[in-house]
């Protein structure tokens, strides 16, 4: 079995949608049975957001103008796609879901606010709606298909917006719903990014959650693979708007491209891989505006995978506190109380650095928790700050950049390959974390920096390898 995950710009427009077909019927004749996972329209899911906070504040033109937009969109692709009886059916299921998003709506615009339940109940109009677009196309081209909605199957807790999946559940309800229609010689059509609660309660797996879905899709049928299709011809080995040699990776292992979704990489949602792991189950990034592209395989590590450096990536902005003692708290205290309430205020702690100065450290963290993390620490430290133990919190926006690869550790020089690198364009390092993964070394730079930082770290320590 093959899971097949089409992101928003892979169903984005009546042209996509006749691509996806063609993607479905090839894969179909090789790998047969597939199911496939489709998100909301690409902008569809920031329109519903949009137009759900407009009606909250009251600015009834701008919500009617993403209301508008909503129905649009969907209606123009239902014409482009669809004739005769077909098309009537497809616009009256458009119709009817937009109209259910419209009373949602509604009904926060007279509350006067915007629950997170209600929320997630609007928000999963969008993959509804492309799941049945792409379904009912599917049909009209003799391919037999059926609309599959994950609020039946995908089982979630009720933490609405970045529900948490209960596995268990979520395997039994998923074969039972969908094994059936592949026996049958069907093609399920599945939301991605929705669940439910056990109750039935309509949730979501958080931004960007529709990998995660493909892959709790994979998981729960024991799929043999699970292909992401994309925008991209797979994962790069930097930015490419940073490094104009950079590459496409032929094959990535589950950590490596773990911890490049987790220190910026935009290829996979950072929840994707952990079910796929504990399965071997492996994932193709793979690019539906050109499905001839070998794309990305990611997997389990195996001989045939060059170790070594692979990747450079950058988290920016993000903020750099330094927190120094003059002794009274010691460090490991200054550390317990840092975590301490960093984690009570649920801010992230993205890289911790410690000078070989036993008692300073620096810690980062996302900037948009800047202000909330100076205060947090602030208030834990008054009295030790009031007093002169503890000096002013200081603060700096940087570029985190993170160079990515198994087996580093056990390279000799790549760390100083990478310092050198930078040290030769005169690039100034703010910070170096120790990682204690072995894919992992990391250092912060001005944020000015970040592009000239990416590149000769790219040139310096990537490109030889690559070569090799
Ligand atoms: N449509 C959802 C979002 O935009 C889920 C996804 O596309 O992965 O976040
Ligand atoms: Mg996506």
């Amino acid at each position: 079995m093959l899971v097949m995950k089409f992101g928003g710009t892979s169903v984005g427009s009546a042209e996509a949608i006749r691509g996806v077909k063609q993607i479905v019927a090839q894969a179909r004749e090789k790998h047969a049975p597939v199911v496939v996972v489709v998100s909301a329209m690409s902008t569809i899911t920031e329109t519903l957001l949009a137009a759900a906070r407009s009606s909250v504040s009251g600015d009834s033109k701008t919500a009617a103008e993403k209301l508008t937009h909503l129905e649009k969109k969907h209606l123009d692709t239902v014409d482009a796609l669809f004739a005769g009886p077909r098309k009537d059916a497809a616009r009256k299921i458009v119709q009817e879901i937009t109209g259910e998003f419209r009373r949602i709506c509604s009904g926060m615009e007279m509350l006067g606010e915007m629950p997170l339940r209600a929320m997630d109940a609007g928000l999963s109009v969008g993959e509804r709606l492309s799941a049945h677009l792409v379904a009912l196309f599917l049909e009209q081209e003799g391919i037999a298909a059926d609309a599959v909605d994950t609020g039946k199957c995908v089982v979630t807790d009720d933490n609405f917006g970045s529900a948490r999946l209960l596995m268990e559940p979520t395997r039994e309800a998923t074969r039972a719903l969908i094994l059936p229609i592949t026996k049958a010689g069907r093609v399920p059509v599945v939301t991605g990014f929705l669940g439910a609660t056990r109750d039935g309660i309509r949730t979501t797996l958080g931004r960007g959650g529709s990998d995660y879905s493909g892959a709790i899709l994979a998981a729960a049928l024991d799929a043999d693979e699970l292909w992401i299709w994309t925008d991209v011809d797979g994962v790069l080995s930097a930015d490419p708007k940073a490094v104009s040699s950079a590459r496409i990776l032929d094959e990535i292992t589950y950590e490596e491209a773990s911890e490049l979704s987790h220190f910026g990489a935009k290829v996979l949602h950072h929840k994707t891989l952990a079910p796929l792991a504990s399965r071997m189950i492996p994932v193709w990034i793979k690019n539906t505006f050109a499905p001839e592209k070998p794309g990305t395989r990611i997997g389990p590590p195996h001989p045939g995978i060059p170790l070594g450096p692979k990747a450079v990536t950058s988290l920016a902005p993000v903020t750099m506190f330094t927190l120094r003692s003059n002794g009274t708290p010691g460090t490991t205290e200054l550390f317990a109380r840092t975590f301490t309430a960093l984690h009570h205020a649920s801010i992230e702690i993205l890289m911790v650095t410690q000078s070989s100065y036993q008692d300073n450290f620096c810690l980062l963290v996302p900037q948009d928790a800047s202000e909330a993390a100076l205060a947090t620490l602030e208030t834990a430290f008054r009295l030790e700050l009031n007093h002169g133990y503890v000096d002013p919190i200081t603060r700096q926006d940087v570029a985190a950049i993170a160079l990515i690869g198994e087996g580093m550790r056990g390279t000799p020089g790549i760390a100083s390959q990478m310092f050198g690198a930078l040290a030769q364009q005169k690039i100034n390092i703010i910070a170096i974390a120790q990682g204690s993964s072995e894919t992992n070394i990391s250092l912060t730079v001005a944020t000015a920096d970040r592009a000239a930082a990416i590149k000769a770290i790219h040139d310096g320590c990537i490109a030889p390898y690559q070569k090799a």
